[in-house]
């Protein structure tokens, strides 16, 4: 499938961030892979989900795709950016606070101080997403946020057998299921693939399992 590319933005160290564009008919949908820079399932989901796009030529979605949002943070294999702060918990929400509970989830001095959530905050407001992907790994689980977001996480759940959980036990300021899901009300998953899985298994399982789940926004 034809695809336009550009670069979404870049990073602190002025690396490009690049995003793919998919499709010019049906439901809008973004996806993200590495928002977290040390959880590399993610990323090879994205770039899983890169591949397929790339020879699929039946899909009726709009589709953009951010595999490496992240660049730095993967480069160095590290969850944060390289001025050391959390983006899924630096996004413009209406909770978000500079308070650090746990310098893992430091949030920045302000709220969307970082040029990779700038952008993304842009794109959310420019476009009409129908659902949003983001591509973690940590403890199995389809953590849904907003509504809307059913059709996709059953798909999700069978076919991969985790969990739907409509909360992840804590409260996540600053994140993109708090901004997107909840108070924007897009139906948000937050894929959290399962931690040091071989690489194999996610082009297996999960990058199918995605594409199969994207079917039913096609019908949205
Ligand atoms: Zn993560």
């Amino acid at each position: 499938m034809e695809f336009k590319m550009d670069v979404f933005a870049n990073s602190i160290k002025g690396l490009p961030i690049f995003k793919y564009e998919f499709g010019n008919n049906g439901n809008e949908v973004l996806i993200l892979g590495g928002v977290h820079g040390d959880e590399p399932e993610g990323v090879i989901a994205a770039q899983g989900l890169l591949k397929s796009f790339l020879t699929l030529n039946d899909l009726n979605l709009k589709i953009t795709l951010i595999p490496e949002f992240n660049i730095e943070g993967i480069l160095n294999k590290q969850r944060h950016n390289c001025n050391g702060i959390d983006l899924n918990r630096n996004l413009p929400t209406r909770d978000w606070t500079s308070e650090v509970k746990n310098p893992r989830y430091f949030p920045g001095h302000s709220a969307n101080s970082e040029p990779e959530n700038q952008a993304l905050v842009k794109l959310l407001d420019q476009r009409n997403y129908k659902l949003l992907i983001s591509l973690h790994s940590f403890t199995p689980m389809i953590n849904v946020n907003g509504s809307g977001w059913e059709a996709e996480a059953e798909i999700l759940k069978k076919l991969t057998g985790y969990p739907i959980e409509t909360d992840i036990g804590y409260p996540t300021p600053g994140s993109l299921g708090t901004l997107a899901g909840k108070e924007r009300n897009i139906p948000t998953i937050t894929f959290e693939i399962e931690r040091d899985i071989d690489f194999k298994e996610i082009n297996k399982i999960h990058v199918p399992a995605i594409l199969a789940a994207l079917k039913a926004t096609e019908k949205k």
